[in-house]
């Protein structure tokens, strides 16, 4: 018989390829399994193309988990700055977008065959596409029966994915090998996914679609799972509702019947530095209409739209009962919406909740109940914010695996 593999990996997307390279090198007999026909699909698509494969801020306080203090050690021992060396090491172009996002300037593909030359100097094994039938744990090794016979290994490591996209071949096949094996799991939703409205909440703001602007955006509360946030990004008004990249971090503290707030002058009037009063209050106003008043700090569209729901297009300020005056700048600094849902798994870009945190050791990824069962990446209960950190995750929960099995 064949010598067992010291770690089978469920798996060949960020997380699992990532690991499997690292443990390669680090003399271990690693095979990875994958059910789909082209590995790394999600880092293809990623940053539109050009995959946002780290932040350099990431850090705790970025990822959203019932266990905020899980993922500090694994970011200490592979923090973003090791990713963008090794990055560096294969003369990879990139660039900081923004808030210290980096996307690579040509092609996610670059990315995708990184871990791939990471996987062959580690002797990493990879079969696909392959049907992961049964996973049983016998006398301290795990079977795996799949449509190509029964693989033997020391260790396990599921790293599946999440939910979102099922177009491309995502499953919750991690989740089910989690509770086959009695492990807690925080029930998964769409993150990082852009928000519906009946239409008698988004009243005209549909007819804007397209527009992009930006906004201060609050969800959440204290007593939600993973507490309230506060964003200044940009939004973006689309048929179906909100989106943009404000609307998408909100999405992941919202939950069904809560409200958003959002502030439409965003961050200059949220942090003082323009005050509504001031301007609707300022004398050289009170003969303007209501809509040129507004369109001094907003798009005109949005100005219009906005004068249009108080009834007070082509009203000079001075007419404005002080009533009306109250609810326009409670529309503008305070919009409280509730809205219908999300887009779903289809448009979500993340899954959020997953193997719940306390079911694992947080040094090593591995189950505390089965030694040497291992869950990574995105099946775990820690979902990053918008901006890189949901590849950082990847990288340093595989990392973190890989120093283990
Ligand atoms: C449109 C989009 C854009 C994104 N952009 C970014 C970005 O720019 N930056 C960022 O940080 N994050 C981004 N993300 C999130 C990021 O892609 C994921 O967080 C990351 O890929 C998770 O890594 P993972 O290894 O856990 O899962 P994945 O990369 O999804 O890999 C999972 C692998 O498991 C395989 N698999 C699934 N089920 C089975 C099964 N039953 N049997 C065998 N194999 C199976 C899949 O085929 C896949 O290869 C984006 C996500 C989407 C959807």
């Amino acid at each position: 018989m064949t010598k067992p593999w010291d770690a089978i990996i469920i798996g060949g997307g960020a997380a699992g390829l990532f690991c499997a390279g690292v443990a390669g090198q680090l003399g271990k007999k690693v095979l990875v399994l994958d059910h789909a026909d082209i590995l790394g699909e999600k880092i293809r698509i990623s940053g539109g193309g050009r995959c946002n494969f780290t932040n350099l801020h990431s850090g705790a306080a970025n990822f959203l988990s019932l266990n905020p203090h899980f993922v500090k050690s694994a970011l200490a021992r592979y923090p973003a700055k090791e990713f963008i060396s090794l990055v560096q090491s294969y003369r990879i172009a990139y660039h900081e977008k923004h808030q210290g996002q980096l996307f690579c300037d040509d092609s996610a593909k670059e990315i995708i065959d990184m871990l791939f030359s990471e996987c062959a100097k580690g002797n990493v094994q990879i079969k696909n596409p392959v049907v992961v039938q049964s996973i049983v744990q016998d006398a301290g090794s795990w079977l795996v029966r799949t449509n190509g016979g029964i693989e033997i290994s020391t260790s396990l490591v599921m790293a599946t994915g999440g939910l979102p996209v099922p177009a491309i071949g995502a499953t919750g096949y991690s989740l089910d090998i989690a509770k086959q094996f009695g492990l807690n799991i925080i029930d998964p939703r769409p993150g990082l996914v852009p928000l519906s409205f009946t239409s008698e909440e988004f009243d005209n703001l549909s007819e804007l679609a397209g527009l992009s602007l930006p906004i201060c955006i609050s969800a959440g509360s204290k007593g939600h799972r993973y507490g309230a946030c506060q964003f200044n990004e940009d939004l973006l008004l689309t048929h179906k509702g909100l989106s943009g990249p404000a609307v998408l971090q909100a999405s992941s503290y919202w939950t069904e019947g809560q409200a958003i707030h959002i502030n439409w002058l965003g961050i200059a009037e949220a942090y003082g530095e323009l005050n509504i009063e001031d301007l609707l209050n300022n004398d050289e106003n009170r003969l303007k209409l209501t809509e040129t008043i507004l369109a001094s700090v907003m798009p005109q569209r949005l100005a219009k739209t906005f004068a249009k729901q108080k009834n007070l297009l082509g009203r000079k300020w001075a007419e404005v009962s002080k009533k009306d005056q109250q609810a326009l700048k409670d529309l503008i600094t305070n919009w409280s919406v509730k809205p219908a849902g999300t887009l779903g798994w289809k448009k979500a870009e993340v899954m959020l909740g997953g193997v719940d945190t306390k079911e694992m050791d947080s040094q090593t990824m591995m189950s505390r109940k089965h030694h040497g069962l291992y869950f990574i990446g995105e099946c775990v209960d820690v979902t990053g914010h918008l901006g890189g950190h949901n590849f950082q995750w990847a990288w340093s929960s595989g990392f973190a695996c890989a120093q283990a099995i």
